[in-house]
Parts: C-alpha cells; sequence; structure tokens
C-alpha cells in the first residue's frame, strides 16, 4: 500500500503583546527550512510597517462576521477590541504541502487549534518581567498609550495560561531564545 502523504505539524506561538513574538517569528521562519507562516485575518488597523498578505490580511469586522457565520475560520478570537481568525482554507492548504506550520496565536486561539490538531506543539514566550515587557511595548512606538494599557491589563491574565503550553521560553536575550525556539522545532523533526 502506498504511504500516507506526510502532513505538516502546527507550532503555535503564543505570547503577550511587546513579548517579541512578531520578532522571535520572522527570525524562526529565516533560521528553519520547511516552515510555513499561516498569516491571519484581523479587523485591526495595519501597524505602519506591516504588510497587507505577509504580517495579516487586514479585512472589516462586516467581512470577518461573515466568515464567522459562513464557517470560514478554523478559530477566532476577540483580542484587545478586534478580530483575529485563522481561515481553514488557507491552513488546510498549508498543510496539505507536506511542511510544518507556525502561527501566532492568542492564548483562546492556541487552545481551540491545538484541540483541533493535537500533534501541536505549543509554545509560550514569556518576557523577562513586566516592566520590561511595558519598556518594549513604549519603544516599539505603534500602540497608543489606551492601546498600551489594555495590552498590559491582559498580559498578566495571558501570562497565566503558561501552563497550557508544551513548551515555555523567556525572551530575555534575543538570540539565546532564537536559538532555544530552532531547537524545540528540531526536536520534533526525524
Ligand atoms: P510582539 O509581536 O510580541 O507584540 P514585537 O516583536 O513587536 O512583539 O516586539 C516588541 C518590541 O520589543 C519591538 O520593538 C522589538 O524590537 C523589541 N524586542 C523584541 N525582542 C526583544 C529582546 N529580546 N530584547 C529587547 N527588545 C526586544
Ligand atoms: P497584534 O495586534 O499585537 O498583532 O496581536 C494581538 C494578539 O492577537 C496576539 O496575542 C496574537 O497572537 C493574536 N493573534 C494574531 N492572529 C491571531 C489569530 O489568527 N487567531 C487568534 N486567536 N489570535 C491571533
Amino acid at each position: 500500500m502506498p504511504e500516507a502523504p506526510r502532513r505538516g505539524r502546527l507550532f503555535i506561538l503564543s505570547a503577550p503583546s511587546g513579548t517579541g513574538k512578531t520578532t522571535l517569528r520572522k527570525a524562526l521562519l529565516q533560521r528553519v527550512p520547511n516552515l510555513a507562516y499561516s498569516v491571519s485575518y484581523t479587523t485591526r488597523p495595519p501597524r505602519p510597517e506591516e504588510v497587507e498578505g505577509r504580517d495579516y490580511r487586514f479585512i472589516s469586522k462586516a467581512d470577518f462576521e461573515e466568515g464567522i457565520r459562513g464557517g470560514r475560520w478554523a478559530e477566532w478570537a476577540r483580542v484587545h477590541g478586534h478580530y483575529y481568525g485563522t481561515s481553514a482554507e488557507d491552513l488546510e492548504r498549508l498543510l496539505a504541502a507536506g511542511g510544518d506550520v507556525l502561527l501566532d496565536l492568542d492564548v483562546q486561539g492556541a487552545e481551540a487549534l491545538a484541540g483541533r490538531f493535537p500533534q501541536s506543539v505549543t509554545i509560550f514566550l514569556l518576557p523577562p518581567s513586566l516592566e520590561e515587557l511595558e519598556r518594549r511595548l513604549r519603544a516599539r512606538g505603534t500602540d497608543s498609550p489606551e492601546a498600551i494599557a489594555v495590552r498590559l491589563r491582559n498580559a498578566a491574565a495571558e501570562m497565566a495560561c503558561r501552563d497550557r503550553y508544551r513548551h515555555v521560553v523567556v525572551n530575555d536575550r534575543l538570540p539565546a531564545a532564537l536559538e532555544e525556539l530552532a531547537a524545540i522545532v528540531g526536536s520534533y523533526r526525524p
């Protein structure tokens, strides 16, 4: 009997906003072969440096809600006042291609997808401290003081969920955190 084609594995990253998840995700994609990024859909307005289709697919609230009614999302959540979701069709296409898939999801989304795909590897990134998290959010300079306050308020609740993840990585020094992430992905490969 012919062998079933290999399907990819999901690697799901979560972290409080400002931890460095986007920075690390981009570095990891450059570093590790055969890892595709699942670009999420969101109703959040784009940040200045963000590119449509690379960082997110930016859509209207009406289109997102239409997608909820139509079963378009493999998972979705409302985070910091905006909708975020993973397209079931996009994810299926990435998995069918046979490579592994990296996703950047909030805690609710991570739990939902890991439930549907039990082989998923869940990784929680932690900032070295809440003070450093606030410093990074301010240094990034992309969010209003109100948006930063919302993100900091949500951070403690998100961090309380870290034990539900298979791996926890502290993003203190960037190169060390990247090495740790690459080693985790490598440890699941033949
Ligand atoms: P997230 O995607 O988790 O919200 P970002 O990747 O946008 O976070 O990072 C937030 C800010 O912190 C950015 O300005 C980024 O350059 C900076 N940053 C990321 N990792 C580190 C690190 N290890 N040490 C210091 N600053 C960092
Ligand atoms: P940001 O606005 O900082 O890019 O992301 C805010 C939060 O939304 C982060 O915790 C990020 O992981 C999460 N997020 C991004 N895309 C998705 C998605 O498709 N689904 C879910 N559930 N969360 C997402």
